[in-house]
């Protein structure tokens, strides 16, 4: 199953183009606020596979927002993929590295990037699983059990800033407005031959510049699961960027990063593109 958030409004992608709007379909049984569904996730997943398709409408690609507008907690992987760690000059971590981009920075899958043009503005592409069912100590085997599904998110990142200071700033620097991209759609796991191997990258103007597999996690979706839940409460809703491959711009010898004009397209197999383009910041 895909869900998306159109128009601010829950519904059920049943074909390309095609949606169907949850709270009219179930009479009232679910908000039309996509945020409400996720504690309630199984029962929603029950109802969806009873929905009658034949109630699509089409809508417009470019009208759908983040899927996860607002989370109640956002956690970041900083590297978690070998060669991407090693492109920043780190060994590859013996424990997860954890961070939080600040909820005011997600944005839609197809909203313009506002970038202070006096900054270095990075591309990050990232799987992001989304919770569905509150967790404490789950352990990896069950931690499937606890995903409402994955969709894709950009963790642009300003290096300037995220290297100012006697210690890092990672989730200042991450949480720009705008800076979390999120989208197109939330996909279940059902919907993937191995939801521990999602193909991912981006191009800017067409030029490929990150191109992986989740495959190559360091700690897989279920082992960043079990590591949080021992520590804290996961919450339904909550979402988890789980790390960038390599070829970030800071990696890249010389550097580059994003200039406004440019288009910044993310795609995850199976999940599906976002198109954001890259503004002047005001
Ligand atoms: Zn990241």
């Amino acid at each position: 199953m895909k869900i998306a958030n159109l128009k601010g409004r829950l519904v059920v992608v049943v074909a390309e183009g095609q949606a169907v709007d949850v709270e009219r379909a179930s009479s009232g049984k679910f908000s039309p606020d996509v945020m409400s569904v996720y504690p309630q996730w199984n029962e929603f997943a029950a109802w969806a596979k009873t929905l009658d398709a034949s109630q699509a409408a089409p809508f417009v690609e470019t009208d759908l927002d983040s899927p996860v507008p607002a989370p109640r907690q956002i956690f970041a992987i900083g590297m978690n993929y070998a060669k991407h760690a090693a492109e920043g000059g780190f060994p590859v971590p013996e424990e997860p590295t954890i961070f939080t981009k600040f909820q005011s920075c997600i944005t839609g899958p197809f909203a313009e990037v506002p970038i202070p043009v006096d900054g270095k503005n990075d591309w990050e592409t990232e799987l992001v699983a989304v919770i569905g069912k509150e967790a404490r100590n789950v352990k990896a085997a069950n931690a499937f059990d606890y995903i409402a599904g994955y969709t894709m998110g950009q963790d642009i990142s300003e290096r300037v800033t995220q290297g100012k200071g006697p210690a890092p700033q990672f989730s200042f620097a991450k949480s720009f407005e705008g800076y979390g991209p999120t989208g197109p759609v939330l996909v279940t796991l059902d919907e993937f031959a191995d939801p521990n191997d999602i193909e991912l990258g981006c191009t800017v103007n067409g030029d490929v510049r990150q191109s992986d597999s989740s495959s190559d996690l360091v700690f897989s979706v279920p082992q960043l699961v079990e590591y949080l839940s021992a520590r804290l409460t996961l919450y339904p809703g909550d979402i988890i960027f789980t790390g960038t491959p390599s070829g970030v711009g800071l990696g890249r010898k010389p550097q580059v990063y994003l200039n406004v004009g440019e288009e910044l397209v993310t795609w995850g197999k199976g999940i599906g593109e976002m198109r954001n383009k890259i503004v002047a910041a005001k």
